[in-house]
Order: C-alpha cells, then sequence, then structure tokens
C-alpha cells in the first residue's frame, strides 16, 4: 500500500460509521496530488484535506480534528489497550526477529522510557535513534509482564524539532581523569547563595567575604564518552586524603591557595576512578567515587591490545 493509500484510509477511518458519503477515489486523488505531486508534508496533506471535507461534505470539524488520543506521560501508561498519544524520544532501536515486525526498540519521555513495536503491517515510516517524535494514537499493551507500546495502521508519527529529555540513570563509569578544571581546590563561596567566587565575586552577590570549601570540577573518560563530574569535601577527602584542613595547611605554609589545586592535580589527574552517579547529558552527579585498581585480566588486555 502506498504513503498515500494508507493516508486515505486513516483519514476514512475517523469518519467510518458516520453517514457520509465519501468516495475513497476522490480522497486518494487529492492525497497523492499533495505528496506526490506537490510534495506537501504528510501532516499538511491530511490536514488540508480534512479542512476540504469539512467544507465540502459539512462534517462537523470535531468528528475529523479532534479524535486524536490524549497526550500522556510515558509514566502514566499502566494499562493495556488505551489508545494514547506520546511525546517521546527513540532512545534505542535493535534488530527484530520477526517479519511481522518493522521496528523495535526504546522510546523515552522525562517520566520514564518504555518499549516499542511498529507493526509492519502498519507502513509507518521509520523512526531514527536519537529524533523525537510525537506518537499519536499508539495502543498500550503488555508483554512478559511489562507495559509496551504498539504502533499501528491508525497511528501517525511525527517528527518534531525538539530534544525531549529522558529520565536520570544511574551509570557507572571506569575511566580516567583527564582534566581538572581551573576553578577547583580551595575555593572560596558566597554566604549568601554558596555560588563559587569568582576573585572574590560572586555572581549574584558581588563583592562578598565568602567561606572556604574545596571541591574539584573534572573530566573522566571512559574511552567513549568525557563526563564532566563535580567532587565535593568528602568525594575529595577520601580519595586524597586532604579535607578542607589540609586543604588551608597546605595554602597557610605555602602562602599561595592554588598550591592546593596543584597537589590535587598531582594526585588525581591521569588516575582511574569508578563513578557511580546519575546521567544528564554528558554531566555526572556523582553518588560515588573509588579509585579503579586495575586487575591482572585488565593488564593482559592491555598487553594483548600493545602486541
Ligand atoms: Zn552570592
Amino acid at each position: 500500500m502506498s504513503r498515500a493509500e494508507k493516508l486515505t484510509d486513516q483519514i476514512l477511518e475517523r469518519i467510518k460509521g458516520k453517514d457520509v458519503k465519501v468516495k475513497r477515489e476522490d480522497i486518494l486523488r487529492r492525497m497523492k496530488l499533495l505528496i506526490e505531486e506537490f510534495k506537501v508534508p504528510e501532516s499538511e496533506a491530511v490536514r488540508t484535506i480534512m479542512n476540504y471535507l469539512v467544507r465540502e461534505y459539512g462534517i462537523p470539524r470535531e468528528e475529523l480534528f479532534d479524535r486524536d488520543s490524549p497526550l500522556v506521560k510515558i509514566a502514566d501508561i499502566s494499562k493495556v489497550n488505551q489508545w494514547v498519544s506520546l511525546r517521546a524520544k527513540v532512545v534505542q532501536l535493535w534488530d527484530s526477529n520477526s517479519p511481522n515486525v518493522s521496528q523495535v526498540g526504546l522510546i523515552g519521555d522525562e517520566t520514564g522510557i518504555v518499549k516499542f513495536v511498529v507493526w509492519a503491517k502498519a507502513s509507518q515510516p521509520e523512526v531514527e535513534e536519537g529524533k523525537s517524535y510525537i506518537f499519536r494514537n499508539v495502543v498500550t499493551d503488555s508483554f512478559q509482564g511489562r507495559m509496551q507500546i504498539n504502533v499501528t495502521r491508525t497511528s501517525r508519527i511525527e517528527e518534531i524539532d525538539e530534544d525531549i529529555q529522558l529520565p536520570p540513570r544511574e551509570i557507572e563509569v571506569v575511566g580516567s581523569m583527564v582534566a581538572i578544571q581551573q576553578n577547583s581546590g580551595l575555593v572560596k563561596r558566597c554566604n549568601e547563595c554558596g555560588r563559587v567566587l569568582n576573585k572574590g565575586v560572586c555572581h549574584q552577590h558581588g563583592k562578598v567575604e565568602g567561606y572556604d570549601d574545596l571541591r574539584i570540577k573534572a573530566v573522566i573518560d571512559d574511552g567513549e564518552n568525557v563526563y564532566e563530574i563535580i567532587l565535593n569535601e568528602e568525594n575529595i577527602k577520601e580519595l586524597t586524603g586532604i579535607g578542607l584542613d589540609e586543604a588551608l595547611k597546605i595554602a597557610h605554609e605555602t602562602l599561595d591557595r592554588n598550591a592546593v589545586l596543584a597537589e590535587l592535580k598531582n594526585m588525581l589527574l591521569g588516575r582511574y576512578f569508578r563513578v557511580k552517579g546519575l546521567r544528564g547529558g554528558r554531566y555526572l552527579l556523582v553518588k560515588e567515587i573509588s579509585v579503579h585498581k586495575p586487575k591482572a585480566d585488565d593488564f593482559n588486555e592491555i598487553l594483548e591490545a600493545l602486541a
């Protein structure tokens, strides 16, 4: 079935059972003209034709236009056989081993991630990983005890120009600390808002005295991605034995607050860490960090890779 035929049938589906005699050929001819000849986007073509039906056949607007299933969040999906619409991003696609399935994978919004299946006979345009869409009129289902979304013939998938955020996910990264940013080490924070001062000045509150704190903004590279992490005093003391008191002592003895940063860089840069945290984009909110000691196996792997 061509796209024009499929879209035509979707429109006819909306007026099924109504007492209107609309000729399929009439709609199909217009649809072909719009999407094949004039290359009008599909959603635009559908809207144009529905407007035509309202004018020409006197079908009430609501009947044609407001029949989309309600937009819901993924976290709210809990029952099977519900017709819903979702704004979601394609998180991952995997190979289907069934000829009845055209695409299968995961989609997500800010509230959760769910499996989705596009049936081959739904003849939908293919979606791409990392892109966001509105999935209109999809139906909820359950497979092996887990909720999933089925995309059927009556569904409509529209790409949207918006990057839908996914819920934070806890991940574990093992990588080396490749950089420590300049405004790390012994810092002063604003007494009012806690922001790190820049040369004694708070972005919000101007010149303030501030109080001492220890923090590190660092970059961890696991060989595939880089993650920016922020370590607090507790994390730093655990990793290096240098807490706020020790840092102040170093600054006092060397008469140089920057000596603390130099010392921390010396102890941390280039070493391997295991970091557990919540991922939001490229940032990792650290929950746990520890020094990673490579096992003998890792060395063997490295030696093999070098051989
Ligand atoms: Zn402030």
